[in-house]
């Protein structure tokens, strides 16, 4: 190619090593260029060079162990149902998806509305308060028609907007997702909304979960990335889900220097309190009304979450109890389960052992094919038996032995009872008890796409036409032009 020889920022650099070639954006333009993933004093980075704005350089991950270790995990391909798009324009200009796309749709997020309560500094999409976009009840009814007859298994749906509680119709909204047949119904919020009893008791009464964003415990912080001090409101919030028994997810963006050393914190909260089931933290993205000017110096990547985690449980949770989703590229989710030990509620230093300390990680990896989220189906409870025989023979491999064992037959008695079996929505409401999980989900920005990882998405902003846009190229390309979102002036 004509721009071979100037696109290479790391030319004079001699101790660089090319790992490989992708399709990335010029940060400045956005146009598709070539880029390259380098590795450099036991980092990763990806480098690229536009013809009008230059060379650029990103730091994609701390670690190259950890960078190769996730490579290694190989799901296989998913064509996706409904309608392609044809190629006309290239990855990802095409994105509804296009031919390219090799994974199915996981979880859909579907954005109720622009308007929202904050203006978020580090907000990675793009939202509109005048005049704002709330869907309607028939639009609604149209998306959901499509996914019901283009997905094999309505799962997993997600509201989120804007602040989705601010649509006046979110009740219903939430029924007629679960008439629609979605069993796990998930609602993104800054809860500020949910100061309100009487709508946190209707939230619960629609098996609504709630995945909040709580971001620190230091109102400097907090203003930092929200432009708000929101915790004491958050705190009532916390204790008005636990009074009403909401299975609450905790989502904090987290910034290097700002908020990453209380990531530790945060996960006591999700291990002390039962409601919470676990703790989903995203890696800023420096792309949307708020992220694209935030601070560079805060940009942080998952083996960096890694490393705090091990330091903070004493290594009771290495890098090595985590593993990628099969449903994804590898390199956009890091999850690790933990089984809580009966007896005590768990802290950072006692009462759970993560599964990968009883089953092998490529294990832990097949259980997570059937859905994003760890289902107890029929494989689980043979994983479980198998890990209980594992025990069995070698107690001295696994941490806490005899509790685990005691623990692992409690909850396979409970959750496939002799009996009979239960359904799986009352199986799942058991297994959210007894474990937790941490969800690292590291989306892209301008500087970070990765082509390759589009190409893996399973989590899209559908529409009623039955098309669907994987999220991260919709928050870069897509959300902007989008006349429901789009901010004038
Ligand atoms: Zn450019």
């Amino acid at each position: 190619m004509s721009h071979c020889a100037p696109c290479s920022p790391t030319r004079s650099s001699t101790n660089h090593i090319y790992f490989a070639s992708t399709r990335s954006l010029c940060p400045t333009c956005k146009r598709a260029i070539d880029a390259k993933v380098v590795f450099r004093h036991g980092s990763v980075f990806l480098a690229k060079h536009c013809p009008d704005h230059g060379p650029s350089e990103v730091l994609l991950a701390s670690s190259v162990d950890w960078y190769l270790d996730a490579l290694s995990f190989v799901a296989p391909s998913t064509a996706p149902d409904g309608p392609l798009k044809p190629t006309r324009d290239g990855c990802p200009f095409d994105c509804g998806p296009c031919r390219l796309h090799q994974q199915q749709m996981a979880m859909p997020v579907v954005p109720i509305t622009s308007a929202c309560n904050l203006n978020c500094p580090v907000c990675y999409t793009v939202n509109r308060n005048i005049d704002p976009f709330f869907i309607s009840k028939e639009s609604f009814a149209q998306l959901l028609d499509r996914l019901g007859t283009t997905r094999r298994d309505l799962d997993i749906i997600n509201f989120t907007g804007g602040e989705p509680t601010l649509h006046p119709e979110l009740p219903e909204l939430l029924r007629m997702a679960r008439q629609a047949g979605f069993r796990r119904i998930t609602l993104s919020t800054n809860g500020l909304n949910l100061r309100d009893e009487a709508y946190v008791r209707e939230l619960a009464a629609l098996d609504t979960r709630v995945v909040l964003s709580l971001d620190s415990f230091d109102d400097a912080t907090d203003t930092a990335l929200l432009g708000a001090t929101t915790l004491k409101t958050k705190l009532q919030v916390l204790d008005l889900l636990e009074k009403h028994n909401v299975t609450t997810t905790i989502l904090p963006a987290i910034a290097k220097g700002l908020n990453d050393r209380e990531l530790p914190a945060l996960l006591e909260l999700v291990l002390q309190r039962k409601n919470i089931c676990s703790l989903e933290a995203h890696p800023i993205a420096f792309t949307g009304q708020g992220g694209a000017g935030f601070d560079r110096a805060t940009r942080i990547t998952i083996p960096d979450l890694h490393r705090t985690f091990h330091e903070a449980t004493h290594g009771r949770i290495t890098e090595k109890d985590f593993v990628p989703s099969p449903l994804a590229h590898p390199l956009c989710y890091s999850i690790a389960y933990l089984l809580v030990l009966d007896g005590a509620p768990p802290t950072l230093d006692q009462g759970y052992v993560p599964f990968t300390r009883f089953l092998p990680r490529e294990r832990v990896f097949e259980l997570l094919s059937d859905s994003l989220y760890l289902q107890p189906r029929d494989k689980v409870e043979q994983a479980l038996g198998d890990a209980i025989d594992e025990i069995w023979a070698n107690p001295d491999l696994v941490p806490e032995a005899q509790r685990v064992l005691s623990t692992l037959k409690r909850l396979i008695q409970t959750l496939f009872p002799s009996s009979g079996p239960i359904a799986l929505e009352q199986r799942q409401a058991i297994a959210e008890r007894s474990t937790k999980a941490i969800y690292i989900h590291s989306h892209m920005d301008e500087e970070t796409f990765d082509m390759s990882r589009i190409l893996k998405c399973s989590i899209a902003v559908p529409e009623a036409d039955g098309s669907s846009i994987p999220t991260c190229s919709y928050n870069i390309l897509y959300r902007g032009r989008d006349p429901r979102f789009r901010r004038t002036g």
